[in-house]
């Protein structure tokens, strides 16, 4: 039930609210333990505003975030803190992510220091340790940022990110910005250190392929909403709300003897501030019938694992 609402404000002292985007608005998933799920959706559908309702860097407007058993959007921020360490996010751009002032070893020990897990030649020899872990010499501690490549860097987040051993790693579109050749590397490395120390990722990103290839499970976002949730494989060999279904067709096939016929959507997006009031997919969908207006469908689960909010399965 996570909501987030952003109020637009206007008036010379901006004190008057003339109505809120609904970035999040009643959004239900689980993340399972030492597994993948990817969150997928054009830019603006609230994938990164979820992600960081989640890491509570923005307040949730209503619903529950319930980590290790614990509804954390009832937390202190002293409370939090101690949570901290055990939730920690890999951001889209490596160039801007980095403080270019610090030194690697200030980066990555910076976490290790603030949270009390290591310092002095302990927090060294951390630091080393972390970085052969992403692929890294120790020796590029002393080095500054610009001396990395874009795919270096995002290993130096990667292995910030690693520092206080979490639970739970938000990857927010974490290879978007990097040469499909040195996106597999970094999508090899999280599977690995997946494997290794059971981490369970949440995986942001507009890119199907790239989702499909880490994901052991796909949500699909539109507008605010999940509007399908299932395994991957599942997602890409029948997928079953006609949004997905769009975005499947688009995902070009390496194979020119197989044809697939391309769904093309009609019209933009609606604003999320005026959202349509039934199924937020009515005005762009071709099946959309009277009932799809007046109520977003619930989302449900139509066969083992596999939920969609879509009118065309609900009796
Ligand atoms: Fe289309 Fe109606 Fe299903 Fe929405 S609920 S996707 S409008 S058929």
């Amino acid at each position: 039930g996570l909501v987030k609402w952003f109020p637009v404000k206007t008036g010379i002292f901006q004190n008057k609210i003339l109505g809120y985007v609904k970035a999040v608005d009643e959004v239900d998933f689980e993340i399972y333990e030492g597994q993948t799920l990817g969150l997928v959706g054009e830019s603006g559908c609230g994938k990164t505003t979820t992600a960081r309702c989640i890491l509570r860097l923005v307040e949730p407007t209503k619903g529950e975030i319930i980590f290790n058993g614990i509804d954390i959007t009832k937390l202190k921020q002293k409370e939090l803190r101690k949570l901290r360490p055990k939730m920690q996010i890999v951001f889209q751009d490596p160039y801007s992510s980095l403080n270019p002032r610090l030194t690697v070893k200030e980066i990555i020990g910076e976490a290790l220091d603030y949270h009390g897990i290591a310092k002095g030649k302990e927090l060294e020899e951390r630091v080393k340790e972390l970085l052969e872990m992403v692929g890294l010499a120790p020796e590029h501690m002393r080095r500054y940022p610009h001396e990395f490549s874009g795919g270096q860097r995002q290993r130096i987040s990667i292995a910030r990110a690693l520092a206080t051993n979490p639970d739970l790693i938000v990857c927010d579109e974490p290879v978007s910005a990097l040469d499909v050749s040195i996106q597999s590397q970094i999508l090899n490395l999280l599977e690995e250190l997946q494997e290794k120390f059971k981490i369970s990722y949440l995986f942001i990103s507009h890119e199907l392929n790239v989702v499909k290839y880490i994901s052991h499970r796909i949500g699909v976002m539109y507008l605010g909403k999940i509007v399908e949730i299932c395994d991957s494989e599942e997602l890409y060999t029948n997928p079953l709300h006609p949004y997905t279904k769009a975005l499947i067709s688009a995902i070009p096939i390496p194979n020119p003897k197989v044809k697939r016929q391309r769904i093309i959507l009609e019209g933009d997006v609606p604003s999320p501030f005026n959202p349509p009031q039934g199924c937020r997919f009515t005005p762009r969908c071709r099946y959309a019938m009277e009932i799809c207006k007046k109520e977003h469908p619930r989302l449900i689960e139509v066969s083992p694992n596999h939920l969609v909010a879509c009118y065309l399965y609900q009796s």
